[in-house]
């Protein structure tokens, strides 16, 4: 029995089946959005202070950082073929497997869940397969081993290349082993993400500009550029480091803008950077509000049937996680999105792109009239945040960087 709340009610305990998300709802769906697939591997070797994922240390003992790799396979297996109702026959485009710190899994346990997914689910054959990895928990062998198993895209955490900001975020690396992990990672991978943060505490300018250096003097396919935001229930919360005040913010974010431009990076997406035509397929999936499964400790999912939408999350501690999937109740809840929230939760992911969305994907992937939001549209286009292109949604320059504002006018009244 799976808690679910339907659109505009209290919550409820009914119980979760196809047939209830294939009645009559409040929304038409003209088709299924492409489906893509969220694994979830819940262990880092350390929490870092501003890190607010379902993420749970496993302090190992001479360097092993022992996981309890089998049962979790067990577990996302048994998961996955729970779901395999909600998606019968779509076809799968992307995966990603994120974390916490998946690079913990071994060459071996990585080849089980990629061969798991193949059995089960109808991989794409040109399939985007990314994982993420963190810099220390790197072994040339084992990347080779994650390449030949099926992953074909890696996505880093570096963070920064500067020791003492590495130490203020309490990352288990420090510059040597973020070139390491890039040298050893670029062996095997043609197609990898770097993660960096800004706006770090005490940073400067030309300490950006270093970092920022450094990452792009590898010529990767992709940067993930992330201003640091403290979250709530994070140690960063509760102890506030000295950040940059926004004005250098700001002279940071100008800087990465242009020298990514100049380097030969399209900035697609608030904190995105490309290559051309190597935008990171799964995350363009839901930044365009297309469907994806998440399986996993604390994994959210969002799937589309013809009259609703359901936004799903799994139990979020490894061990309550686990042992609820192996009897058939991955599921903490799930949710019907309301025709009412939908307008909100489309823009949100949409006005982050550079380029927008087709007017017409507001409809094809809400079931909802584009005029239910017309008057939000005009406002906008009104107070220079939109374009007056009627064929796109596409936020101006004022309205990526006033982001906030532009997204907080879809809210329901
Ligand atoms: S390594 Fe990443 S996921 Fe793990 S605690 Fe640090 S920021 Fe969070």
């Amino acid at each position: 029995m799976i808690p679910i709340v339907p659109a505009g009610a209290a919550p409820a305990a009914t119980p979760d089946n196809t047939q209830l998300w294939l009645k009559p709802g409040q929304i038409a769906l003209p088709g299924s959005p492409p489906l893509s697939l969220y694994v979830h591997v819940p262990w880092c070797v350390r929490k870092c202070p501003y890190c607010d994922f379902n993420s749970h240390a496993v302090p190992g003992k001479d360097g092993s950082h022992d996981i309890p790799e089998d049962a979790y396979l067990d577990a996302l297996r048994a998961d996955l073929e729970q779901s395999l109702p909600l998606v019968w026959g779509r076809p799968v485009h992307t995966v990603f497997i994120g974390g916490g710190t998946p690079s913990l899994l071994s060459a071996a346990g990585m080849d089980r869940l990629l061969s798991d997914i193949r059995a089960l689910l109808p991989l794409d054959a040109d399939a985007e397969i990314t994982m993420e990895a963190n810099p220390g928990t790197f072994e040339a062998e084992r990347f080779a081993s994650y390449r030949a198993s099926g992953v074909n895209r890696l996505s880093i955490g570096i963070q920064s290349f500067n020791d003492s900001h590495l130490e203020a975020l309490g990352r288990i690396h420090g510059e040597r082993e973020a070139r390491a992990a890039i040298d050893i990672a670029q062996r095997s991978f043609d197609n990898v993400n770097l993660d960096l943060m800004y706006a770090l505490p005490g940073q400067t300018l030309e300490q950006c500009r270093s970092d920022l250096e450094s990452a792009l003097s590898y010529g990767t396919t992709h940067l993930s550029l992330y201003h640091l935001t403290l979250e709530p229930n994070t140690l960063f919360a509760k102890f506030p480091p000295a950040l940059p005040d926004d004005d250098l913010a700001y002279e940071m974010q100008d800087l990465i803008e242009a020298r990514t431009t100049e380097a030969g990076y399209r900035h697609y997406e608030t904190s995105a950077y490309a290559r051309a035509h190597r935008e990171a397929r799964h995350n363009l999936n839901y930044w365009r509000f297309g469907d994806y499964l998440g399986i996993g400790a604390g994994a959210h999912g969002k799937l589309s049937f013809p009259n609703r939408i359901l936004r799903q999350m799994r139990h979020k501690h490894p061990a309550t996680y686990m042992a609820q999937a192996m009897a058939g109740n991955a599921v903490q809840e799930s949710r019907e999105v309301g025709a009412d929230e939908l307008p909100f939760e489309f823009m949100l992911n949409a006005l982050r792109l550079t380029d927008g969305v087709p007017a017409s994907s507001f409809h094809d992937m809400t079931g909802l009239p584009l005029h239910a939001i017309s008057r939000q549209l005009a406002a906008a286009e009104k107070k220079g945040l939109l374009d007056a292109d009627p064929t796109v949604i596409r936020p101006t320059e004022l309205g990526r960087r006033f982001l906030n504002d532009l997204q907080e006018m879809f809210l329901k009244d």
